[in-house]
């Protein structure tokens, strides 16, 4: 009896802590978004981690990396390296919307975390600013996760991210 008494006590617990259901996150319109990089050439592996998102064939995304500005009327996420960051921030992204649907985007990565970390870290940051494009601002509790709020190793889109694109982008 005492063990119900307890399971019944962790049920109530879970069920309390239920988030409310909230509204769809932003996306962007159409399937192809431009990925301009304006970093200095060899400081970010900007072009490997847009790859990790844009190689699931399954969404309704692609990313097209570009050293080139995007043209006029076209969906762009332009990447910059940006100093002062507050720490322990290393990067920033922000996306901009018109009737509630994203057109175009930001990503500032700070201009001294090249110099001190490795590639793997360097792309998992890079992977977790463009993972904020897609889905908005929330953050994954994974380990393996690039959507992890901190940048501890070799990190990537894992399965419930990519669960979280396809859903968001779903293929026509
Ligand atoms: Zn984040």
């Amino acid at each position: 009896m005492k063990h119900l008494w307890m399971a019944l006590i962790t049920l109530g617990l879970l069920c309390g802590t239920t988030a409310p259901a909230q509204a769809a996150p932003a996306v962007w319109a159409s399937k192809n978004i431009y990925v301009y990089d304006k970093t200095p050439t060899g400081h970010y592996p900007v072009a490997q981690a847009a790859e990790y998102w844009d190689n699931d064939t399954k969404t309704n995304v692609n990313f097209i990396y570009t050293r080139q500005p995007c043209a006029a009327g076209t969906q762009c996420v332009t990447v910059t390296e940006v100093a002062n960051l507050a720490y322990p921030a290393i990067g920033k992204a922000s996306r901009h919307l018109t009737n509630g649907v994203v057109v175009s985007a930001t990503i500032g990565l700070d201009s001294k975390y090249w110099k001190t970390e490795n590639y793997a870290h360097e792309r998992s940051l890079i992977c977790h600013e463009l993972g904020h494009i897609l889905m908005g601002p929330g953050h994954s509790t994974h380990k393996n996760s690039c959507m992890q709020s901190i940048n501890t190793g070799d990190k990537y889109p894992d399965a419930d991210d990519l669960a979280k694109v396809r859903s968001l982008y779903k293929l026509p």
